[in-house]
């Protein structure tokens, strides 16, 4: 996708959490950027507009720009705190294909490993990280989330085409972990799949916990962020796919590898202990 990168200067960079991420124990947000070069059909974020902390040009163009916060290792200096449970991000992925050229997370990770908060979450599903690793192995309690939402390569090009395949990102959670890193899949949100198959995958990857959440629709979740209607119009497409069957196979193949699987706040709060 053609996008144009932009620059602003913010007043803070870690924001209190609510919702979904204080219920899941973290008590701050990392927003490094607005609005995501991923582009993804169903992102949520969207779809939360001004409550999002969005411009309408990014709502109505999502994915065609992104706007990085400049003063972010600035501002990181003067807010990090070793109480603080971070993370990074909710809004936009840190390691969105402009952060190829813009660079700013190695500023991002370089302060949080100087001052380290009591727990760091990346969520990403870039293969990008692995340029910061070594700033990464210097941060003393992180945690890496990495995003896998099917196992088809059919449904991950119609669903998100900018997206990295899922060989790929098997291939960057094995090298994370082999680092001495600790990564988990996230299944979310879970695509048209093999379950079986996928959660086979991701386990061998990881050796961790597996964590997932379906793909919400406005029946099913009248409030808050939702999915996009390009991804809805898509997962029109697939009508046979049954995600509670899907999470209940993902479970009973976590559990087969002595490992756990869970959805919601509770499973996102396995994140934030670090042991
Ligand atoms: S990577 Fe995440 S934040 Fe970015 S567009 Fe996709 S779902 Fe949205």
């Amino acid at each position: 996708m053609l996008y144009s990168i932009r620059e602003q200067t913010s007043r803070t960079i870690l924001s209190r959490t609510s919702g979904f991420l204080l219920a899941a124990g973290f008590t701050h947000s990392l927003t490094p950027a607005r609005n995501c070069t991923f582009g993804c059909s169903y992102c949520y974020v969207p779809t939360m507009r001004v409550q999002g902390g969005l411009r309408p040009e990014d709502w109505r163009h999502w994915g065609h720009h992104t706007t990085f916060k400049s003063n972010a290792g600035e501002l990181l200096r003067r807010e990090l705190r070793p109480e603080q449970v971070i993370y990074c991000s909710p809004l936009t992925d840190p390691y969105q294909p402009a952060e190829g050229e813009r660079r700013l997370m190695p500023e991002v990770l370089a302060e949080v490993g100087a001052n380290p908060p009591g727990m760091f979450v990346m969520q990403t599903r870039g293969p990008l990280i692995l340029r910061d690793l070594e700033l990464l192995q210097a941060i003393p309690r992180l945690r890496i989330s990495f995003s896998v939402t099917t196992d088809d390569e059919a449904v991950r090009q119609r669903f998100e085409p900018h997206c990295a395949p899922l060989a790929e990102r098997l291939r960057v959670m094995r090298t994370l972990r082999a680092a001495g890193l600790r990564v988990h899949a996230t299944l979310a949100p879970l695509l048209p799949c093999d379950p079986g198959r996928l959660a086979a995958m991701v386990l061998e990857a990881t050796g961790e916990d597996l964590i997932g959440d379906p793909l919400h629709v406005r029946s099913e979740k009248p409030r808050g962020a939702t999915t996009r209607e390009a991804g809805l119009r898509l997962l029109e497409r697939y009508p046979d796919f049954d995600s509670a069957a899907a999470l209940a196979t993902i479970e009973q193949a976590a559990i087969g590898a002595g490992r756990r699987f869970g959805t919601g706040p509770a499973a996102f709060g396995w994140l934030t202990t670090p042991a």
